[in-house]
Formats: structure tokens, C-alpha cells, sequence
């Protein structure tokens, strides 16, 4: 069963799904009605928890979109939004108010290096990521600047030429001055298996990467240089922008010390190196705070959002002073980028993580869960590779071991949707979408994790015993 909670959630007062599909259907964007086969109609929040308007309880395993960082409607988190929308919720960018220097100050506090003095804030990761290419280019002066393959950086029509997921490519120009560089993919890239990771999944092939030790590793780095060669004019380059795991590319995670040897050769060709830190920030890699730090650099620029916020609409671009001046007064700001009341959610969210240790409960669940989840492999066939860190978790489902193929969407679908169906949610992602992705709020427990691998073990049954 799932584990107790004593939260009792509002009765939902208004139509249930079906008569909502019967009659407001056709005023709706319909991507909402290609996830599950109907849409799970969500009514209410507490923690790592959510109700639908039947009253059905789930376990939230993808946390909004890995947005809902220390628990949905986090009680900490609402009083402090409550008190600031009481004395005042808008101001835009034109005026100074307390909440934005004193959440400015803490969140670069956050940050190592010379990465202290200069916040931008914005709305969404897609803008932090504009903002951050943007900065690089009057920086350095170059237009043209390299990506990784499989990395999602936003979804504006500019942002779709950064993010290297075809999926998410329509009607615009691919590149806008970007590249996209072959990413380390140690699961189904050409040397994959031969290089570290530290995804207790494929323990028997260590290799000290960080020490320079690791063939596989160096070829992936060649590759950069490789897009540095042949790419861009001069071998000059404005910007590297990376996960340190990729997210929606299905929770890929980068060997260790890949990031330390592309970020020299993006320097001495005069770039910055961005880290894009919208998904893997605040604590969710569970050793570190960032997921750059896992990699052992420290990036020029870093870009955030989702669980900045826990869920509400904010993002930020935190840089040096020195790549902040190029900016200087370039009227670069948004309407509603620094919104008070999104400081003092901002700031409320940093003193949870730091007051209720989250960090360290969400590294101890996600070693527990990632375990788990590894045992899986050798009981199905369609388990093809468990990796992850923290509560960044990927479970890639293939049709065999052997040949890696991707499980079909239909087949990856059903095994989804039997999940839900036990009131679990999880994730989806990879360029074949066969990718589950866990990377629930990080206040859930030992119980919740229990509950969900029994699930999940149902879920795999049930497509096996249809074979
Ligand atoms: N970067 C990463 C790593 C992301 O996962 C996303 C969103 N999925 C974005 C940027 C874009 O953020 P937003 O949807 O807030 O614009």
C-alpha cells in the first residue's frame, strides 16, 4: 500500500474528467491529451504528494517537471509567498525591492568561484538561457557557439537551434550559430561501456576518468574538438552551454571529468562555458548543490530555473562580474523577471534545503532508490540501463539487452500507464522516449520509494506476461 499521510485534501467541487473531456475538449491545446491516455486531472499538493479530483492519491515521481523541489505547496514556502503577496506582488524590473537584492545575495552565495556578484531574474529556464547566450556573445564577440547532442536548453524558436533533440524542433532554423557536438552518451554512444561512470549500474567497468585515464572519455572530448575544428570560424568560439546530466534527453549522465577537459578547449578558444543548471541545481545530484560541481569545473555563466522556485515561474543567470559588465546597461530585463513575490519563494525555497537538510535526505533516498531500481536489470529483459544521481534517475526500457534497440513507444506506454494506474507518476524522455524519468520533490521517503519499485516491478510483470 502507499505509505500513510495524514494531509486530507480538499473535496473538488466542479465537473469530474469525463464531462470535463465531453464538453471543453475542443478549447484545449491537445498536447495535454497526448501523455496518458486521459489526461491525470490534477485538483491538489502536499509534499511529494498529489490528488485528483476523484480524491486518488499519487505518489509524484517527476515532480511537476522536476520543478517541485521541496514538496508541493511546502508549508514554509506558501507563508512566505502569502506574506509577500500581502504587502506587494509586483514592482517589474525598473525598481529596486528589498526581496530581490536580499534573494540576489543569498543565491549567489550559493555559487563558488568568482560567481558571486551579478543576478539576473527571469521567468523560465528558456529565458535564463537566451540571456546567458546572449551575454556570452557580447562578451566574446562570437557569434557562433557549440551544444551538446541530446541536451534541452528551452523551446523558443532561437532556443530550439541549442536544444539538440529533434523532437523538439519545428519550423525554424536549426542552428542559429549553434553546433551541436556529439554527447558522451555511456549507454549508446560508439564507445559506450569502455569509459567510467559512477551509476552503480555498470560497476565491473571502472576506469579513473578524472585522471585522465579514460580512453572512451577522450573521444567524446575529440568530438568538441572536433566541432571546434571544422565549425567555427577561426576555431574561435562564443559559448558551450551543458547538463551535467541530461534531462529531458532521458537523465544521461556525463562520465566524470568529461566537462574538465571540454571546458579547457572551449577556453583557449576564447569561449565561456555555461552550465545549465535548470534541472540538476539545488541539490538534486544529492552529493553536490550544482551539477557542475559533480564534474569538478566551475562555468563563466549558470542558468536556472524549476526548482528554483519549487514550482513557481522564476529563473535567474548568475555570472562574474567581468562577463555581467559587458552587459553593462544594456536594456536587458522582463516585465515581470524579479517579481517579488518570486524572491521570497525564491528565498524561502534556499532556507528549506539548508533548514530541513534537504540535500543530504535527497542523496541517501536516491542511492537507496537508485539501488533498488538496479536490481531491475537483471530481472527483465527490457531493463536496459538504470543510471542517475541524487534523484536525477533515468531507466532506459529496450526490446533486449543485446541489441539496445529502444522498447517501442506503445509498449513503453502501457507500462506508463499501468504505473499511473497504481497512483504512481513518473517522467518520460530520451530522443526515442523510452526513457522513464524519476526525479521526484526531494522530501519523499524510504516508504515511497518501497511503494513505487513495487509498482514499477507490477508494471514490468504485466508487460512481460503479455509476451
Ligand atoms: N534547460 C533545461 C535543462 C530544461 O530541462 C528546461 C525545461 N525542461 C529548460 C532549460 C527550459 O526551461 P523552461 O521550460 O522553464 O523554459
Amino acid at each position: 500500500d502507499m505509505p500513510p499521510c495524514d494531509f486530507k485534501p480538499d473535496k473538488h467541487q466542479g465537473p469530474d474528467l469525463k464531462s470535463v473531456l465531453a464538453t471543453r475538449k475542443s478549447n484545449l491545446n491537445p498536447a495535454l491529451f497526448t501523455f496518458y491516455k486521459e489526461p491525470v486531472y490534477i485538483h491538489q499538493g502536499h509534499m511529494q504528494y498529489l490528488w485528483d479530483v476523484s480524491g486518488k492519491r499519487y505518489v509524484d515521481l517527476f515532480a511537476g517537471i522536476v520543478t517541485v523541489s521541496v514538496g508541493h505547496c511546502h508549508p514554509t514556502v506558501v507563508a512566505a509567498a502569502g506574506k509577500q503577496m500581502k504587502k506587494l506582488w509586483h514592482t517589474t524590473n525598473i525598481y529596486l525591492h528589498p526581496k530581490i537584492h536580499e534573494y540576489a545575495e543569498q543565491l549567489a552565495a550559493k555559487l563558488p568561484g568568482n560567481l558571486k556578484v551579478v543576478v539576473y531574474l527571469t521567468n523560465s529556464g528558456s529565458e535564463a538561457n537566451d540571456l546567458a547566450v546572449l551575454m556570452a556573445r557580447m562578451y566574446t564577440g562570437v557569434f557562433d557557439c557549440i551544444s551538446l547532442r541530446n541536451g534541452y536548453h528551452g523551446a523558443s524558436p532561437y532556443l530550439m537551434g541549442v536544444t539538440a533533440l529533434s523532437t523538439w524542433r519545428y519550423n525554424s532554423p536549426t542552428g542559429f550559430g549553434f553546433q551541436n557536438a556529439m554527447n558522451p552518451d555511456p549507454y549508446r554512444g560508439p564507445w559506450g561501456g569502455k569509459h567510467c561512470r559512477d551509476s552503480p549500474a555498470q560497476p565491473q567497468r571502472p576506469c579513473d576518468c578524472a585522471k585522465g585515464q579514460c580512453v572512451a572519455c577522450d573521444n567524446y572530448v575529440d568530438q568538441v574538438e572536433d566541432v571546434l575544428r571544422y565549425s567555427m570560424p577561426k576555431g574561435r568560439v562564443g559559448a558551450f552551454i551543458a547538463e551535467a546530466i541530461q534531462g529531458v534527453g532521458g537523465s544521461v549522465q556525463l562520465p566524470d571529468g568529461y566537462l574538465k577537459k571540454v571546458y579547457e578547449k572551449i577556453r583557449a578558444a576564447g569561449g565561456l562555458c555555461i552550465a545549465d543548471e535548470v534541472q540538476t541545481g539545488f541539490g538534486r545530484m544529492g552529493s553536490h548543490y550544482w551539477g557542475f560541481e559533480t564534474q569538478g569545473v566551475v562555468p563563466d555563466i549558470v542558468t536556472m530555473a524549476k526548482g528554483i522556485g519549487n514550482g513557481f515561474p522564476m529563473g535567474a543567470v548568475v555570472t562574474t562580474p567581468e562577463i555581467a559588465q559587458t552587459m553593462g546597461k544594456a536594456l536587458h530585463f522582463n516585465t515581470f523577471g524579479g517579481n517579488p513575490v518570486a524572491s521570497a519563494v525564491g528565498l524561502a525555497v534556499l532556507e528549506v534545503i539548508e533548514k530541513e537538510k534537504t540535500q543530504a535526505l535527497c542523496a541517501a533516498v536516491g542511492t537507496y532508490f537508485i539501488k533498488e531500481l538496479d536490481k531491475l536489470r537483471s530481472e527483465f529483459e527490457v531493463v536496459g540501463d538504470v543510471r542517475g544521481k541524487g534523484l536525477m534517475i533515468g531507466l532506459e526500457l529496450v526490446k533486449d539487452k543485446a541489441t539496445r534497440a529502444p522498447l517501442p513507444a506503445d509498449e513503453v506506454a502501457s507500462i506508463w500507464e499501468d504505473t499511473k494506474n497504481m497512483g504512481v507518476l513518473i517522467g518520460k524522455g530520451g530522443l526515442y522516449g523510452n526513457c522513464l524519468r524519476i526525479k521526484p520533490p526531494m522530501c519523499i521517503t524510504k516508504e515511497d520509494v518501497d511503494y513505487s519499485m513495487a509498482v514499477i516491478r507490477v508494471a514490468l510483470q504485466n508487460h512481460a506476461s503479455k509476451k
